[in-house]
Order: structure tokens, then C-alpha cells, then sequence
């Protein structure tokens, strides 16, 4: 049973920010920065591509609403909101989640910084429409 897995079922500790009979939210162990927090969904999937749609509409709409408590409740100034999906992308837990990062300013702990490169946008363009 994966870990995730295990906390929703009760046998590993956690933090719980909000629980219903579908969505667990747990606060983030390592804490990246203050109220780092994670929304995930009780039943078992290896990552958001695989939930169905429901599902997934259900989990996103309580990020934004749990999103919105954070910001306020810690005074935070905004979010990233994270989901990496397979371990080229950073996935460490094979459990589907959603990060809701509060962010205070632009030089606290995380870093996200987007590199330049020069594709040539029609060619993917039409690969992405491909069928
Ligand atoms: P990923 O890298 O898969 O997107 O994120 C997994 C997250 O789960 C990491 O930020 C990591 O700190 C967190 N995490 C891993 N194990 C535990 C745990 O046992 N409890 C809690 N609360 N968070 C965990
Ligand atoms: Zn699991």
C-alpha cells in the first residue's frame, strides 16, 4: 500500500487541514514554506491523468477553496499550486496530490524558474493537434 495510502487509512500519522468521504489534505512534512499543504484523493490513482473526470473536478475545487483559506488564514500573498505527474517531473509519491505552496515573497524557499529554449511553435502545434 502506498504511503498516501496508508495515511488516508489512519496507520501513518498526519496532519489533516481538511477530510470528507472523497478528499483528504494533510499539511506537507516538509513544510517548503509555512502551510505547504497537500490535497489528495482517498481512492488510490498513481497521478491526475489517471483520475477520472469527476474526480478530478471534485479535487481542484477544493485546492482553490482551501487555496483561499490558507492565503487568508496565514497571511500568505498567493500560491503555486503544483502537481507533478511521474518522477521526470519531480513525483516522488506514486499517489495522486495537488501542492497548494502559500508563497509571503518572492525570495522565500522555493524557487521556480522557467528557462528559455527556441522550438519551432508550428511544428508543435501540429503534433499537439495530431490525433
Ligand atoms: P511529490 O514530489 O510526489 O509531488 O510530493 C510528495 C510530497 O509528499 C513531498 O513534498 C513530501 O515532503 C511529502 N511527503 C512524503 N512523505 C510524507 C509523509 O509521510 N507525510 C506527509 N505529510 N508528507 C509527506
Ligand atoms: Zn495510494
Amino acid at each position: 500500500m502506498c504511503i498516501f495510502c496508508q495515511i488516508v487509512e489512519g496507520s501513518i500519522p498526519s496532519e489533516k487541514v481538511y477530510e470528507d468521504d472523497n478528499l483528504l489534505a494533510i499539511l506537507d512534512i516538509a513544510q517548503t514554506t509555512k502551510g505547504h499543504t497537500l490535497v489528495l484523493p482517498k481512492k488510490h490513482s498513481n497521478n491526475f491523468l489517471e483520475m477520472d473526470e469527476k474526480e478530478y473536478m471534485n479535487l481542484m475545487n477544493k485546492v482553490q477553496v482551501l487555496s483561499k483559506r490558507i492565503i487568508k488564514n496565514l497571511n500568505a500573498k498567493g500560491c503555486n499550486i503544483l502537481i507533478n505527474t511521474n518522477k521526470e517531473a519531480g513525483q516522488t509519491v506514486m499517489h495522486s496530490h495537488v501542492h497548494i505552496i502559500p508563497r509571503y515573497d518572492e525570495n522565500d524557499s522555493i524557487n521556480i524558474s522557467f528557462k528559455e529554449n527556441k522550438y519551432d511553435l508550428n511544428e508543435i502545434l501540429e503534433k499537439i493537434n495530431e490525433d
